[in-house]
C-alpha cells in the first residue's frame, strides 16, 4: 500500500554499530535541565533534584504490535515514544527522558532506520523529552523497538490507580474508539491492495480515525489543565487497552465498583459513521477499542462544576461500592455488567 519513498538503500553493515549510533543520534537536541549527560558514555546521568522519579517501558515487536505494510517507519518511531510518554502523564508526571533500543534484521537499510529516528526525533521535540541512550543490535527477523520513558513528579503529586473512592466522578479526556476504527480501515485497505495493487485507497472520510491509529498523541496537557482547575484526581490511568479494561484496573486496585452511562461516552462523528459502515456497535468500540491514549481518571464529586464545563473532559459515570461490580447503564436504562475485555468480546483473539 505504501510506496518505498527511499529507493536509495545503504546497508547497515556499511556503517557498523558505532557509526550507526552516531548517525542516528547526532541531530537530537537536549531540552531538559535534568539531563546532565545523554548519549555517548557508558550511562546517562540525570538530576531529578527532590522530585520523585517515574519509569516506564514498552516493547514493540513487528508482526505482533505493528504491521509495516501500513505503518510507515516514521509513524512507528513517533508512536513508540508516545505510548511511553502517555504512561508518565497517567501518573500526573512530566516526561523528561527516553531511551530507545532497537533490534533490526538486515532487511532494513540505513534509510529505513533514518525514517524511524525521524519519527522518534519529532516526538522528542514536540514533547520536549531527551533521547539519552539505548542499545542497537541485530535481529534474525523483523524489527523490535523497546522504549523506556523517565519522568518526574513533585512529592505528593503522583496519582496512582488505587485511589478511587465511592461517589467519585469518572472522567475521560478527548474521545474514544477512533484508533481502533482507524486500524479496521487500514486492515481493510491492505486486503483490497493485496487483491489489486493498482487500487488507490480513498481514505478521505477516515482521516481522523487513521491519524488516531498512526499518529496518536499523549495527553501532556491534562496535568496542567487539572492544576489550573485546582483538581487532583484520586486515581488515573491511560487508555491503551480500552476503557473497560482500564476501568477494571482502577476498580480492582481501588477496591470499588463503578457505573458508567452509555449516552455519556464521548464519540467523534467519524467514529459513529464508521461504526455504521463496519456494522459495529459504537459503545462496544468505545469500551474495547484501545490505543486511544486518552486519560481516564476519578475526581471527588465536589469537583463536578470545575470538570463539567471543561471541553477537554467528559464525565461518564461514578464510582460505587465494590459489591456493585462494574456496570454500564445503556440508553434504554438497562444495566449490563462490564467485562474486562469489553462486554462483547471485541478482542476474541
Ligand atoms: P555500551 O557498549 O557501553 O552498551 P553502546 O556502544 O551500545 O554502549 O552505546 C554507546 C552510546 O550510544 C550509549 O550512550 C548508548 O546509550 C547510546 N545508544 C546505543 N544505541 C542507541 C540507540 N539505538 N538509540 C539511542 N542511543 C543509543
Ligand atoms: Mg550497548
Amino acid at each position: 500500500m505504501l510506496e518505498d519513498k527511499n529507493p536509495q538503500k545503504t546497508s547497515l553493515a556499511e556503517l557498523g554499530e558505532f557509526g550507526l549510533i552516531r548517525h542516528i543520534t547526532k541531530f537530537f537536541k537536549i531540552h531538559q535541565p535534568s539531563t546532565l549527560k545523554g548519549v555517548g558514555d557508558d550511562a546517562a546521568v540525570l538530576d531529578s533534584s527532590d522530585k520523585q522519579t517515574l519509569v516506564t517501558t514498552d516493547l514493540l515487536i513487528e508482526g505482533v504490535h505493528f504491521d509495516l505494510s501500513y505503518m510507515p517507519l516514521k509513524h512507528l518511531g513517533y508512536k513508540a515514544i508516545i505510548v511511553n510518554l502517555s504512561d508518565v502523564y497517567a501518573m500526573n508526571g512530566e516526561a523528561e527522558q527516553v531511551t530507545v533500543s532497537i533490534a533490526v534484521s538486515n532487511r532494513f537499510s540505513l534509510e529505513a532506520i533514518e525514517e524511524l529516528y525521524a519519527g522518534i526525533q519529532l516526538a522528542c521535540n514536540t514533547y520536549k523529552v531527551d533521547l539519552i541512550g539505548g542499545d542497537t543490535t541485530s535481529s534474525t527477523k523483523g524489527i523490535l523497538i523497546s522504549v523506556t520513558a523517565i519522568g518526574t513528579a513533585e512529592k505528593d503529586k503522583v496519582v496512582y490507580r488505587n485511589g478511587a473512592k465511592e461517589t467519585d466522578l469518572i472522567v475521560v479526556s478527548g474521545d474514544l474508539g477512533a484508533a481502533y476504527l482507524g486500524l479496521q480501515v487500514l486492515e481493510r485497505e491492505k486486503q483490497v491492495f493485496q487483491v489489486d495493487p493498482n487500487n488507490q485507497p480513498d481514505l478521505e472520510n477516515y482521516t481522523y480515525l487513521i491519524e488516531r491509529q498512526l499518529k496518536p498523541e499523549a495527553r501532556k496537557d491534562v496535568a496542567g489543565i487539572l492544576k489550573e482547575l485546582d483538581v487532583k484526581p484520586t486515581s488515573m490511568i491511560d487508555i491503551s487497552d480500552g476503557l473497560s479494561s482500564e476501568l477494571f484496573h482502577i476498580c480492582t486496585q481501588s477496591k470499588v465498583g463503578c457505573k458508567i452511562y452509555e449516552d455519556k461516552l464521548p464519540l467523534d462523528p467519524q467514529v459513529i459513521s464508521a461504526c455504521e459502515e463496519f456494522e459495529l456497535d459504537s459503545t462496544m468500540v468505545a469500551l474495547s477499542g484501545g490505543e486511544d491514549y486518552e486519560l481516564l481518571f476519578t475526581v471527588p464529586i465536589s469537583d463536578f462544576d470545575k470538570i463539567k464545563a471543561n471541553p477537554n473532559f467528559s464525565i461518564i459515570g461514578h464510582i460505587t461500592a465494590e459489591n456493585q461490580g462494574l456496570q454500564l447503564i445503556t440508553r434504554a436504562n438497562q444495566e449490563i455488567e462490564l467485562k474486562a475485555q469489553g462486554w462483547n468480546g471485541l478482542k476474541e483473539d
